[in-house]
């Protein structure tokens, strides 16, 4: 007897996909000039094509969400606007199926994330923000907080939706109005994402959404009507964007890049640590800023952990996005596939060890084996500069005091790990981490109630929970923001 299997319940056809689309400006998608292709990375089928946005169409969306700071939403009660915070949130989870589906679609990566990790975070965020909205007066951040007006807002790829719910949410909740720029390669959620303002009835022109490359998002931080700046993304662009509004009045929050170390000490649980390991690394595809991208190691169970984590590496699944047993999906775009292989090139001209398990990958789309990269130094660019997908470089130490000066040399600070079973071994370790998130015998865990965000190059400020708040709001504490 054979078994029939049911269709999957997140397949391509729940979700409608427009052959072209606009801006999201002032309540209503209105027509772009010029349109750019979006992709599917694991297939290379065009999927729409999206506006290209200028100086004229920035304008009207920093306009548009003036007035309506002015006329509608500074005028509501915290409790008025949390009810739309509310109502966006329940909406997201309603639409989570789709949303999970197009996000797999543009992005490439595996609907077992995006269905469980990116959808239900981004309704969290939404959620947690709506039950602030009404209690800023009681949040430690002085008296009457007042929002800053219109925020200009740019995001990523690499967690497209969620990131952009890192920003709308807590942007909303104290009463800021928005505009919004998604990165080029991944625009589809935020544009689906508009139609949900659009169910909830939010007022219009409290959330305006501009789509483009670049220079759009240049116009964003440059337009005087902007007066706060909240961005992810490379510190290449992190740094242009301070040096923009270095002479004005604007507040930004900038969340960059990383090197996350992930440290395992002698006494940690072997097994547990290398799943954790590989949640550090191939999570996403590694297009995460706070990945484990660095794993030191002690010395004296190295060849163990390594030896364990080619087994689990061999396990692996990559390939289909859409199927729900892939752990590894596709690389976001051609250009970040030829920076992961010139990076990797260096690695092998660096003199460390290359180990991939063998995969079977497809000619159309991008991909890119999951890889370690052994006998690796501090000097060497794979244990430096960010990668930004699934390579792993390995270190070892044999003292605790060798794996802290190891972690903390890199210019970034943003995440760490630390894999021990001794609780004052994890203690002493994490005073002595320079970063923003210390993730102990877990990693790559997040929550909107926990603030996130770097040191040194990896940026300013902290998004999520209280201090995300702050940064939005003229309470003079903004914590490590300009
Ligand atoms: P970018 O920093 O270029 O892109 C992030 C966002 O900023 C995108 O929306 C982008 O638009 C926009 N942008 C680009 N230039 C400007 C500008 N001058 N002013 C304002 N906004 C701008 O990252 P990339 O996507 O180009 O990726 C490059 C590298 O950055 C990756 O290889 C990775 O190492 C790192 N990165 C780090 C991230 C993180 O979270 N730490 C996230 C993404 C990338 P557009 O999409 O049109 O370019």
């Amino acid at each position: 007897m054979t078994f029939e299997y049911a269709p999957a319940l997140e397949s391509r056809s729940i979700v409608s996909i427009k052959a072209k689309y606009g801006h999201f400006i002032n309540g209503s998608f209105v027509a772009g000039k010029k349109h750019f292709p979006t992709i599917n990375p694991a297939t290379e089928e065009i999927l729409s094509h999206i506006a290209l946005g200028g100086a004229s169409d920035v304008d009207k969306a920093v306009m548009a969400a003036q007035k309506a700071y002015t006329k509608t939403w500074s005028k509501l009660s915290g409790k008025e606007r949390g009810k739309y915070l509310y109502r966006i949130a329940r909406i997201l989870q309603e639409r989570a199926r789709e949303f999970a589906v197009l996000e797999t679609l543009d992005n490439g990566k595996p609907i077992r994330e995006t269905r469980d990790i990116d959808i239900p975070l981004v309704a969290a965020h939404f959620f947690y923000h709506a039950g602030w909205a009404d209690k800023l007066d009681y949040a430690g951040l002085g008296h009457s907080p007042k929002a800053y007006g219109v925020a200009g807002q740019i995001i990523p790829w690499n967690f497209p939706l969620l990131m952009l719910a890192w920003k709308v949410a807590p942007a909303l909740a104290t009463g800021n109005t928005v505009v919004l720029k998604p990165a080029e390669t991944t625009s589809l959620t935020a544009l689906l994402f508009a139609e949900v303002c659009q169910q909830a009835e939010l007022p219009d022109g409290v959330v305006n959404i501009v789509t483009g490359d670049g220079s759009t998002g240049a116009a964003i931080v440059n337009h005087p009507g902007v007066h706060k700046i909240a961005f992810t993304g490379s510190t290449d662009v992190g740094k242009k964007i301070a040096r923009a509004i270095a002479s004005t009045d604007k507040k930004a929050t900038l969340e960059l890049g990383g090197k996350g170390a992930n440290i395992v000490f002698d006494d940690a649980p072997i097994d547990e640590t290398v799943e954790g390991i590989v949640n550090g690394i191939f999570f996403n595809q590694g297009h995460v800023c706070c990945a484990g991208s660095r794993l030191i190691v002690q010395e004296s169970v190295a060849e163990e952990v390594i030896e364990k984590l080619k087994v689990r590496m061999a396990k692996i699944r990559v390939g289909d996005p859409l199927d729900k047993n892939t752990d590894l999906g596709a690389i976001n775009s051609k250009e970040q596939l030829v920076k992961i292989k010139e990076l990797s090139a260096i690695g092998d001209a660096e003199g460390a060890e290359r180990w991939s398990p063998q995969c079977n990958l497809s000619n159309k789309g991008f991909w890119f084996a999951p890889t370690i990269f052994t006998g690796v130094t501090q000097a060497n660019r794979i244990a430096q500069e960010e990668i930004f997908g699934p390579v792993l470089s390995v270190l070892t130490f044999r003292t605790p005091q060798e794996a802290i000066d190891k972690a903390n040399n890199t210019p970034f600070g943003l995440s760490a790990g630390i894999w021990s079973e001794k609780g004052s071994r994890i203690f002493w370790a994490s005073q002595h981490l320079k970063a923003g998130v210390i993730w102990a015998n877990t990693f790559n865990k997040f929550d909107p109630a926990s603030p996130f965000g770097g040191y040194k190059e990896s940026g300013w400020g902290r998004e999520g929970g209280k201090h995300g708040l702050a940064a939005y709001l003229k309470t003079g504490k903004e914590t490590g923001a300009k």
